[in-house]
């Protein structure tokens, strides 16, 4: 059955197995979770299971219907997300709407799903609404979706996907039958980082650690920034306040491009947070490779150096990003205030 596809969420697969056995469907889900741990998947595996007709109840996942619901285009299923979300998704372009996409799900876009139930099920059991991010539906389009929670039409199911749930209004959370999905085991994400990234070794293992258990975020990660993470922090710890060479090649070297420098400053906070873990004596650090070089600085600098280091990461990346500051320029400013703070002799 479809619904195996999902992985690593024991629990919420229970509860949605167990409903379809015993056919008492609730008529409103809050599946609820991190980005990216297969709450999407797990609804297209409960839709497709709610409307199949060659195995009813648990969904073939090869027929026609099942085939519709994974692509998203089947009738009796209305998907509803922020338009930013269909941009990026490639489901509407940029140029399909008058304004800036937005963020939020909005109150016509409700009373469009609100007329779509009012009609009977064009062809299987169900008419379906998944609501994918649902946490970005704002007040008033909650407050106008509350009177169909309370009184769905005849054969409605309702499925809301979210990561924030407390973004939901009590009114709504309480009409709805929880399912709550987990961050993912390491273990998984690091076997499918190997099958689908072919990434192995520590770069995978930073990339799991930081992806905090959601697959997707880890999936989504820029290899290719990685692959100089090693180099980048050692060469980072290497320079000199008093060899402007190698504090010009460093400014240098990162500055390639925007996107290159940005990546590379956030890879360096996550290093700063590695410092402090080993200056702390605990936690897994996410660059476990080196973990020598972790303890050997974190007993050169103190805390306040720490904290120091951390806020002008942040402050750089704010001039990159926000400001359109020249990236080279920035390396230069970070890094003699950070050397200058830290020249105590060790
Ligand atoms: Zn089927």
């Amino acid at each position: 059955m479809p619904l195996d596809d999902v992985q690593g969420q024991p629990r919420a697969m229970e509860s949605l197995r167990g409903a379809l056995r015993t056919g008492s469907i609730h008529h409103a889900w809050l599946f609820s979770g991190p980005e990216g741990v297969g709450k999407e998947l797990a609804a297209v595996g409960f839709v497709q299971a709610l409307l199949c007709d060659g195995a009813p109840n648990a969904g073939c996942g090869t027929c026609a219907t099942c085939a519709r619901v994974a692509r998203r285009n089947h009738p009796d299923v209305t998907w509803v997300m922020p338009e930013d979300e269909q941009v990026r998704r490639g489901y509407a372009g940029r140029s399909d709407f008058t304004h800036t996409p937005s963020r939020d799900i909005k109150i016509e876009q409700v009373r469009k799903l609100q007329e779509r139930l009012s009609y009977r099920a064009l062809e299987g059991r169900y008419k379906v609404a998944v609501l994918a991010l649902a946490e970005q539906l704002n007040n008033q389009a909650q407050n106008a979706f509350l009177k169909t929670l309370e009184e769905p039409p005849a054969g409605t199911i309702i499925l809301l996907l979210a990561s924030a749930v407390n973004r939901l209004l009590p009114t709504v959370r309480s009409r709805c039958s929880k399912v709550p999905f987990g961050p993912l085991p390491r273990e998984l994400i690091l076997q499918r980082l190997r099958t689908e990234r072919k990434l192995d070794g520590p770069p995978a293992a930073f990339v799991a650690e930081l992806s905090n258990g959601s697959l997707g975020q880890a999936l989504a990660m820029d290899v290719e920034a990685l692959a100089g993470r090693r180099e980048l922090i050692e060469s980072f710890e290497a320079v000199g306040l008093h060899d402007l060479g190698t504090l010009t090649r460093f400014a240098e070297r990162y500055s390639a491009s925007r996107e290159e420098a940005e990546a590379s400053v956030r890879l360096l906070k996550f290093w700063t947070r590695d410092v402090a873990l080993a200056r702390a004596g605990r936690g897994r650090l996410a660059n476990a490779d080196l973990a020598e070089l972790a303890s050997r600085v974190a007993g050169r600098i103190s805390d306040a150096d720490i904290h120091r280091r951390d806020r002008l990461l942040d402050e750089a990346l704010g001039w990159m990003t926000r400001n359109n500051a020249s990236p080279r320029l920035q390396w230069e400013r970070l890094l003699i205030q950070v050397k200058r703070a830290e020249r105590r002799a060790p």
